[in-house]
């Protein structure tokens, strides 16, 4: 449960301040439009804190995974691209953190056909995120890989032996999944695989414009990459609520409080200090403020990115670089695994 896995995350902070060689991260995200806000409270920023910390970090551009909801991969090299620059400007250093895109890993997806037998379909079934993710989804039918993408996330995670995964909240369950195949690998073939954590931020789910998850698919998002003026725009047609005394209640105000949420996540203050604060200002005040927040915060990442954004050879040349490491590790792994089954003759 969230409480859980709060409490399990202060005890990792702990470890990592301790020892961060200890520790491998493995993230990523699909290449579905531009990051967002959610992201970056949720664990963008999460990740450069680590890479910076010295914790050996691989940064995943999961292109298979768009497949699960889309019928074609519409201006897929472009988003990739977008997605890149989003990484260099939080901070990604590509020389310190191995960024790649699964689909050019091929040693790394054998390993979903052991993960499979290791997972029963009733457990694929009960999985709530991928329930929520078919009930938003584009197709009418339900793919196959729909079901299976957590274990391919196991394989995204275990590949590179990570015990460290800095998520949303949305993605506890699928950590879960990624943790059963690790213990049932090494139970039932020897040890190869170490049972990751999720480490969650301050804000594992942050909501969008319309009160619901902030999500690059659902249009609600206030992306790393729009410009002020848009911001602006996205901040005043968010949905508030009628009452106008501004309050951080998260549990009974939903909308205001994603919002006060913000503003304070984006001035590095307290929420229920920053509700205080606008008080009887209502949800104009409230917008004024966030609107003001985030582009204050956003301006010099987003010079960084217009920086980035003129050297397409540059982000080329990062993907080759981490897609030429990430083989080595995936193709050292899968002698490993193949080792353990006893299934390299
Ligand atoms: P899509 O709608 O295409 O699934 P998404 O916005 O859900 O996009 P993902 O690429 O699926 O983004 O998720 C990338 C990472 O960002 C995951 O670790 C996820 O938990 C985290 N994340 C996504 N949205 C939020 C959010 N609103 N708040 C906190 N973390 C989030
Ligand atoms: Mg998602």
């Amino acid at each position: 449960s969230i409480s859980v896995a709060r409490r399990r995350s202060a005890e990792l902070e702990e470890q990592i301040r301790r020892d961060p060689g200890r520790f491998r991260v493995l993230t990523g995200d699909r290449p579905t439009g531009p990051l967002h806000l959610g992201h970056y409270f949720g664990t963008l920023r999460n990740r450069v804190r680590l890479q910076d910390a010295g914790v050996e970090t691989f940064v995943l551009v999961a292109d298979y995974q768009v497949l699960t909801d889309r019928d074609v991969a519409e201006r897929q090299a472009e988003i990739v691209e977008e997605l890149l620059l989003d990484y260099l400007a939080i901070g990604i250093d590509p020389e310190r953190s191995t960024v790649f895109t699964h689909s050019a890993i091929p040693a790394l997806n054998q390993l979903l056909l052991p993960f499979l037998s290791l997972v029963s379909v009733a457990e694929l079934q009960r999985n709530p995120t991928v329930k929520d993710e078919i009930a938003h989804s584009r197709q009418s039918a339900v793919s196959g890989l729909m079901f299976t993408y957590p274990v391919h996330q196991a394989a995204d995670i275990l590949f590179c032996k990570a015990n460290l995964v800095p998520v949303g909240q949305d993605q506890l369950p699928h950590l879960e999944v990624t943790r059963t195949v690790a213990r049932r690998f090494d139970e039932r073939y020897g040890p190869v695989f170490p049972v990751p954590d999720a480490l969650l931020s301050e804000a594992p789910l942050l909501l969008g414009t319309d009160g619901t998850k902030m999500s690059k698919s659902r249009g609600n998002a206030i992306s790393l990459s729009a410009t002020a003026d848009e911001t602006a725009k996205l901040i005043k047609g968010a949905k508030t609520d009628a009452e106008r005394r501004i309050t951080y209640d998260p549990d009974h105000r939903p909308e205001v409080s994603s919002l006060v949420l913000l503003a304070a996540l984006c001035e590095g203050g307290d929420p229920r200090a920053v509700a205080e604060e606008i008080g009887d200002g209502g949800a104009a005040a409230l917008k004024r403020r966030v609107t003001e927040a985030v582009n204050t915060f956003m301006a010099p990442l987003r010079a960084r990115r217009s920086d980035y954004a003129a050297d397409r050879t540059y982000l080329r040349k990062v993907l080759h670089q981490g897609n030429e490491r990430a083989t080595a590790v995936a193709e050292a792994t899968l002698t490993e695994v193949r080792q353990a089954m006893g299934t390299l003759y």
